[in-house]
Parts: C-alpha cells; sequence; structure tokens
C-alpha cells in the first residue's frame, strides 16, 4: 500500500473513533519526508474535527526561579550547572494575582504556576495554596500547576482548590531518560501522574525534543503519551542553554518537528496539543504551520528561563491563518 493510502486509511481509523495500532502509529512515524506534508494535512483534518478552530492559548508564570536539586541536562534551572540565570523565592500571592489578571486580559484562558524545584516543601506548598486561593477569588482564570513530585495529599488538596490541570513531562523517552537526568527516574515521574489522576485532576504531560534521542526515542515518547492519553500534552522543543551539558546540541531539523505533533494528533485525537518552549526559536514561522499539522495550543508572552512572543503578536498570527485565538 502507498504511504498516502495508509496516511488517508489511519484517518479514517481516527474519524470512525477507533484508535491506530503501535504498528500503525510507528508507520506514520516512519513515512517518507515526501509524504509529510499529506501526514501534517489528515493531522490537521483531524484537530479541526475533535477540535475546531480555537487555539488554546496559555500563559506561564514562574513562581519559583530555583538552583533547583535535580540534574536535568537540558535545563538551565538546574543547581548542578552555571548558566547564570537570576533566581527568585515565591512572590507574594497579590503579585501573582496581578499579573493572572493581565493574563486573562490578554485572552489567556489558563494561567499556569510553575516552580522549579523536585517537590515542594510544606512550607512552599502551604504558600502556593494562598496563591491559587487568591487568583481564584479575584481573577477567575482557570489554573493549572506544575510543581514536581506530589504526595496524594497535595494532590488532593490542589483538587479542593479548583486546579484543573497539573503538569509533569515524561521529559523524553524512557529508554533516553538516565542520559538526562540521574537524580530522580522516569518511574518516578510516571508515578506522579498517576498521583494527579488518581485525585481527579486533568493531566498535562509531554516532554522536550532535541535532546539529541533518535527518532525511535521520540516514537516511544510519543507512544508512552498515547498509553497515558493526557487531556494535554506539552511539547517543547530544546533550545541549548548555554552552560548546560545540551549548549552545543544542533536544532532537529522542521520535518521531524512536523512528523511528533502530526503522529500524536492521531494517537490523541481529543487532546490539546501545545507547542511549548522553544517555538519561537527554533521554527521560522513561531507555530503556524505546526497549528495546521496537529498543534492547538501555544504558550504566549514567554516560558520559564527565556521570553516568547507577545500575546497580541500571537493572537494575530493565529487569526492569519484563519484560527481563533
Ligand atoms: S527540569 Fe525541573 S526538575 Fe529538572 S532541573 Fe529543571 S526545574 Fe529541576
Amino acid at each position: 500500500m502507498s504511504a498516502l493510502k495508509f496516511i488517508k486509511e489511519c484517518q479514517e481509523k481516527v474519524f470512525s473513533g477507533e484508535r491506530i495500532s503501535v504498528e500503525d502509529a510507528k508507520n506514520l512515524f516512519n513515512v517518507p519526508n515526501e509524504d509529510l506534508k499529506e501526514l501534517a494535512k489528515c493531522a490537521n483534518e483531524i484537530t479541526r474535527d475533535y477540535n475546531g478552530n480555537k487555539v488554546d492559548v496559555e500563559q506561564l508564570n514562574n513562581i519559583k526561579k530555583n538552583a533547583c536539586s535535580e540534574d536535568c541536562t537540558f535545563c538551565g534551572q538546574s543547581a548542578f550547572f552555571d548558566t547564570g540565570i537570576e533566581t527568585y523565592q515565591l512572590p507574594s500571592p497579590e503579585e501573582v494575582v496581578t499579573k493572572a489578571k493581565k493574563a486573562k486580559e490578554e485572552g489567556a484562558e489558563s494561567y499556569c504556576l510553575v516552580a522549579a524545584w523536585r517537590e515542594p516543601s510544606k512550607k512552599d506548598f502551604t504558600n502556593v495554596c494562598n496563591i491559587i486561593t487568591e487568583i481564584n477569588e479575584k481573577v477567575g482564570i482557570s489554573v493549572e500547576c506544575s510543581l514536581g513530585f506530589l504526595t496524594k495529599e497535595q494532590a488532593k488538596k490542589l483538587k479542593e482548590l479548583k486546579v484543573k490541570r497539573y503538569n509533569h513531562n515524561l521529559e523524553t523517552a524512557k529508554s533516553k531518560f538516565p542520559e538526562i537526568c540521574t537524580t530522580h527516574t522516569y518511574q518516578d515521574r510516571l508515578d506522579t501522574l498517576e498521583i494527579a489522576r488518581e485525585a481527579g485532576l486533568e493531566l498535562c504531560t509531554g516532554g522536550i525534543i532535541g535532546l539529541g534521542e533518535t527518532r525511535e526515542q521520540r516514537m516511544e515518547m510519543t507512544l508512552e503519551l498515547a498509553r497515558i492519553y493526557p487531556e494535554e500534552v506539552t511539547i517543547n522543543i530544546l533550545v541549548p542553554v548555554p552552560g548546560t551539558p545540551l549548549e552545543l546540541q544542533v536544532n532537529l531539523p522542521n520535518s521531524e518537528i512536523t512528523r511528533i505533533f502530526s503522529v500524536i494528533r492521531f494517537l490523541l485525537p481529543e487532546s490539546v496539543i501545545k507547542i511549548s518552549g522553544g517555538r519561537e526559536t527554533n521554527l521560522d514561522d513561531a507555530g503556524e504551520e505546526l497549528l495546521q499539522s496537529g498543534a492547538n495550543g501555544i504558550i504566549t508572552q514567554g516560558y520559564l528561563t527565556m521570553d516568547g512572543n507577545d500575546a497580541q503578536k500571537d493572537r494575530k498570527m493565529i487569526e492569519k491563518i484563519g484560527l481563533e485565538a
């Protein structure tokens, strides 16, 4: 069967509500470069059919930029590497409320509180809970959190505070993980996702591509994401941070980036698939093509350790390609 016919057959399966098999996903991942356009087009049609034209626009607030105890080799916030980033402690609830209000005014539907630590201490967790309570009372925006490892009690508390979604990334494929991080395991990450899901929180998970992994390993991570079936997938594209072991890592070709976004859409038709860090740096068009190749979400106004496009510019880009911000 030709690759084009095979892509169409997989699309038909998805439209009929059937899940494509692991074998199908592997074959989609390996379609020849000349058929990539068709793969992306079919992924886009699945996105429109399941999710309409709306793009999920999110803003992040890195509430604790810290010298983190973990040694993730891509991360500018790890205490293991001399990256010279500015660090700060948790802000007051008032400061976060002001930023969350601004995010809402700029059109963000969700506001994600992110902290750079392995897990929150008792005191920090209480402070984050106070921040969430204030946002709920004074802003009225969907709050999401990314706070590292969680206990069952902490996950339950976040659910009580009406946190909608918990982010915890797989980072990479299981087979690549020991090269990327040695201070915790892949299983630790899976366990946290399980704890969050058991508490009733929606899941946001994904990883970073371009860490030197093979296509096979990107496929491995994709299949793990499909197994977890999160409400949201977040894919970052590495921007090498000077001072980290990956500072000289060569960029992934755009075709490999399109490939993973498209196949994830075939596997997870209903999920939000978000282009996260590295969008503006790695993609010449800041995401236009990926938003028409399976992705239906972006982060605007910057990331944890780097700036991004401002909300207005992103809104215009979304409207330019006929989608809704
Ligand atoms: S990725 Fe997260 S856990 Fe790893 S070093 Fe950075 S902040 Fe710490």
